[in-house]
C-alpha cells in the first residue's frame, strides 16, 4: 500500500481533517488525526494491517502486543496478517499493564503494534512490558509516523505513513494571524465527519 493510498484512506473516512484546530493539548495545528475513524471500517483496518504485516514480516515476531486503547484494533489487524496471537496492555494506576489472562512467554519474539507514533513514550512502555516478561521486542511498527523520525526507539520502526503536522502555541499560530477560526475537533457530535 503507498503513502498516497494510506492518505486517501484517512481523508475518505475523515480521519484526517486539514484546517484550523485548537487540540486537548491546548496547542493549535492546521492538521488532525483521528486513527479510529479510519479503523472502524473493518475492510480499511484489515487491509491496513495486511500492509503493515508485509513491511515486517521479516523480523519473524510470533507474538503481537499494542497499548490500549489506540493499537488494540490495529493490532488485531497486524496479528491477523502475520497469523500470531495480538495482545495489549493497558493502564492501571497510569502504568501499563497485561490484564486479562494475557501473558508472555519468556522467548516470544514481539512486535509492538501502535496506530500512530508521535513522541515513542507509549511504544517505549510497552516494549518494556514485553521485556519485563522476558520476551525479546523485534520490533515496532505504526500506521503513522508523526515522530520526525526522532521516535527514540532502540528496536526497527516501520511505518505506513510518514506525516509531519507541526503545532503552535496559540500567540504564535500562523493560521491565527490569518484570522482563521479556530475548531475544537470533536467538540460536537459528528463534528468529525467531514
Ligand atoms: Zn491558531
Amino acid at each position: 500500500m503507498t503513502e498516497a493510498a494510506v492518505l486517501s484512506l484517512f481523508r475518505q473516512s475523515g480521519a484526517l481533517l486539514e484546517g484550523h484546530f485548537k487540540l486537548s493539548s491546548g496547542l493549535h495545528s492546521a492538521g488532525y488525526l483521528q486513527c479510529a475513524l479510519v479503523l472502524m471500517r473493518p475492510r480499511d483496518a484489515e487491509a491496513l494491517g495486511a500492509a503493515l504485516a508485509d513491511r515486517v514480516r521479516g523480523l519473524g515476531a510470533t507474538l503481537v502486543l499494542s497499548p490500549a486503547m489506540g493499537g488494540i484494533v490495529i493490532g488485531q489487524e497486524v496479528g491477523r496478517g502475520l497469523n500470531v496471537n495480538a495482545l495489549f496492555a493497558e493502564r492501571v494506576d497510569s502504568t501499563l499493564t497485561l490484564r486479562r489472562g494475557f501473558a508472555i512467554a519468556p522467548g516470544e519474539r514481539v512486535l509492538v503494534v501502535e496506530d500512530v507514533v508521535t513522541t515513542g513514550g507509549s511504544t517505549r512502555e510497552t516494549i518494556e512490558v514485553a521485556r519485563a516478561a522476558g520476551a525479546s521486542v523485534v520490533g515496532a511498527c505504526a500506521i503513522v509516523d508523526r515522530s520526525g523520525g526522532n521516535a527514540g526507539l532502540d528496536v526497527p520502526f516501520h511505518a505506513l505513513l510518514p506525516m509531519a503536522l507541526p503545532t503552535y502555541a496559540p500567540e504564535a499560530c500562523p493560521l491565527c494571524a490569518q484570522g482563521l477560526e479556530v475548531v475544537k475537533p470533536g467538540s460536537r457530535p459528528g463534528a468529525l465527519k467531514a
